[in-house]
């Protein structure tokens, strides 16, 4: 799979069980639909943040395809106030495309920043 923002081969990753693709580039993460709440083990939470979340109405310029589909992808926004986290989800349901940081971003207003593995291995492989 490609990088959806850099278009470099992304590396696979594997926390539990899930496979995370990775760009060694840019750092973004793909995960596919369904991940996160793996990830978590908490896919309730991840429904409730994720899935309900209202398509950004201030959009950025660039407009990332999802590699799965290679449709135009739709940026959706978490958090709330100044505090916002704009992500890229398809518009099938294929997954979510988190720029460098973000993904932590997230699982922090989850509160699962500190204790998730996916961010120990990140933090541990690649020093984020
Ligand atoms: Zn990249
Ligand atoms: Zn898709």
């Amino acid at each position: 799979m490609n990088c959806v923002s850099c278009d470099e081969p992304m590396i696979v990753l594997e926390v539990d069980e899930v496979e995370i693709d990775y760009c060694l580039e840019c750092g973004g993460i793909w995960l596919d639909s369904g991940e996160l709440g793996i990830l978590l083990g908490d896919e309730e939470k991840v429904q409730h943040v994720i899935k309900d979340a209202v398509p950004a109405p201030k959009k950025t310029e660039t407009f990332r395809k999802c590699p799965i589909c290679l449709k135009k992808m739709d940026e959706i926004e978490i958090g709330k106030d100044e505090d916002k986290i704009y992500i890229d989800r398809c518009k099938q349901s294929h997954g979510h495309w988190f720029d460098k940081g973000e993904l932590r971003e997230v699982l922090d207003f989850m509160d699962h920043g500190e204790s998730a593995k996916v961010v120990k291995l990140l933090k541990e492989t690649f020093g984020e």
